[in-house]
């Protein structure tokens, strides 16, 4: 576990462009940190999607359970409140020929985009959420001709997406050297810092115990679980780790899990005339390219462009598994730029008014897992969502829940149930490892299953 010297390099500012609109909105009160011993049926560690989605539905479905939730710093500080808000369906990592499955996976991402949906109406969050669907365009004629032919294949197994070309992808989207897109109309785009900080009121109505600025730097495990912060202890039955690219740092997953800087920049709110200019029509939420080095990109509620990826310079390792950036991102916003002007190169004259870095949990396989571990089967986990975690990690409480249950028989043929990690050698091998093949490829390391 960390010891609060080491907390430095475990967090940084949330600099996001979401943070800030919720900034402008008014000053946030934090709850209590807390401050004094405790015991409790369920401590979760972590205030982000995993954490809240956790909570939410260990709350509803157990309310007698006593439920802590421990955040190091301010609910969404980590990935939940830094991302490009794309809401996608899809198990990041999985390649199947298999119809079947691939309905599966659709119909289990595209119910929990659904839950998502009525826990927002139902709670009467106020959360800037559009679901008019995402893109993925792609740019060269062998990669066209194969999405095509698998957009079709996935329509004749009832998944809704379709290939676009011509005017049908103009009117999504003018992307120059886009030869076609991948249009899933049930994907969206969601505000990742009002989503957690509505959550709040949320959870405390439901009983939850919420602190934030207390980070848990020791846990030891048994029957009972002590977890360690600055000024008292937490005895807890049982403990989740919604901790996400930090796990490392909290002592698990070392082996599993590699934390990755990611750069995001958004621009100004852009007026709609603006939109209709730069080429991204009204009914578009989000898109993204077919390379390895993805680039992706979203408009939010009140007009900001989002953007990121698009080559190495857009991610970044720091030794020894560093979560807080204290890098200087001018090389990875400058080549994002450069990226992103090319596809829609009237943003060239768009200003850019936020540049901020966060940290995804990168797995081999690009799969998540979630799961229950230990000697006592008592530490509850989901993580390594590989940058595709919004949909799955506000999902993730649904799935835990099920496990705690011990009711869990419809997540079990689904890839990311109790998914076995695979080896990424430790330091310095890893920080070598990730620079070297990165450098020689221009891709991420990538194995399959
Ligand atoms: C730049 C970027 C862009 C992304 N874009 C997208 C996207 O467009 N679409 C998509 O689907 N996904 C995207 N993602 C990924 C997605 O945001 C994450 O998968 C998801 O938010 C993970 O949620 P989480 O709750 O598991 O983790 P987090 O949101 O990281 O939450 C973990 C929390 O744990 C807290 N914590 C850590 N250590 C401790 C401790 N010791 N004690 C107490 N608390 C602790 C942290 O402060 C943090 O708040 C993106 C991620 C990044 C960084």
């Amino acid at each position: 576990m960390p010891k609060l010297a080491a907390m430095s390099s475990t967090f940084d500012e949330n600099r996001s462009a979401w943070w800030a609109a919720a900034g402008a909105r008014g000053e946030y009160v934090p709850a209590p940190a807390l401050s004094k011993d405790l015991d409790c049926d369920l401590a979760i560690v972590g205030g982000g999607f995993t954490g809240t989605s956790t909570a939410y539905h260990m709350a509803r479905r157990f309310p007698e359970k006593r439920i802590v939730l421990c955040e190091a710093r301010l609910l969404a500080n980590g990935a939940s409140g830094r991302n490009a808000g794309l809401l996608l369906n899809w198990v990041n990592g999985v390649e199947t020929t298999d119809l079947e499955l691939a309905r599966r996976i659709y119909d289990v991402t595209r119910a929990g985009i659904d839950a998502l949906a009525t826990r927002i109406r139902e709670q009467s969050m106020e959360v800037p959420f559009r679901r008019d669907g995402c893109i993925e365009i792609v740019t060269d004629p062998a990669r066209a001709e194969a999405a095509a032919r698998d957009a079709e294949r996935l329509s004749s197994a009832g998944i809704p997406v379709r290939f676009v070309t011509g005017n049908g992808l103009a009117e999504l989207g003018r992307f120059e050297g886009a030869l076609g897109a991948t249009f899933d109309p049930t994907a969206g785009q969601i505000d990742g810092v009002c989503l957690v900080r509505a959550m709040r009121p949320v959870l405390e109505r439901l009983g939850v115990h919420v602190h934030e600025r207390t980070p848990v730097i020791g846990i030891e495990e048994g029957e009972t679980i002590t977890l360690t912060t600055p000024s008292a202890r937490v005895r807890a039955k049982a403990i989740v780790l919604a901790t996400n690219a930090y796990t490392p740092r909290v002592g698990y997953f070392r082996s599993g899990v590699v934390p990755l800087h990611s750069h995001l920049l958004a621009t100004e709110p852009l007026a709609p005339e603006a939109w209709e200019e730069i080429g991204w029509g009204r009914g578009l939420a989000g898109f993204s390219d077919d390379f390895d080095r993805i680039a992706y990109g979203s408009m939010t509620a009140r007009g900001e462009l989002v953007f990121g990826g698009g080559s190495n310079a857009a991610y970044g390792y720091g030794f020894g598994n560093g979560t807080a950036y204290r890098g200087d991102p001018t090389r990875a916003i400058a080549a994002m730029e450069k990226t992103l002007h090319r596809y829609l190169p009237k943003t060239a004259k768009v200003r850019i008014a936020h540049r901020w870095t966060g940290a995804v949990a990168l797995t081999l396989s690009r799969i998540c897992t979630m799961g229950v571990q230990g000697k006592n089967r008592n530490v509850y986990f989901a993580l390594g969502y590989s940058g595709h975690g919004i949909t799955l990690a506000n999902l993730a409480g649904e799935v835990l829940t099920d496990i705690y249950s011990g009711d869990d028989a419809r997540w079990r043929d689904l890839p990311f149930f109790q998914q076995r990690l695979l080896y990424v050698p430790p330091e310095p091998f890893r920080w070598v490892g990730y620079h070297a093949y990165t450098a020689l490829t221009g891709r991420s390391p990538r194995r399959s299953l």
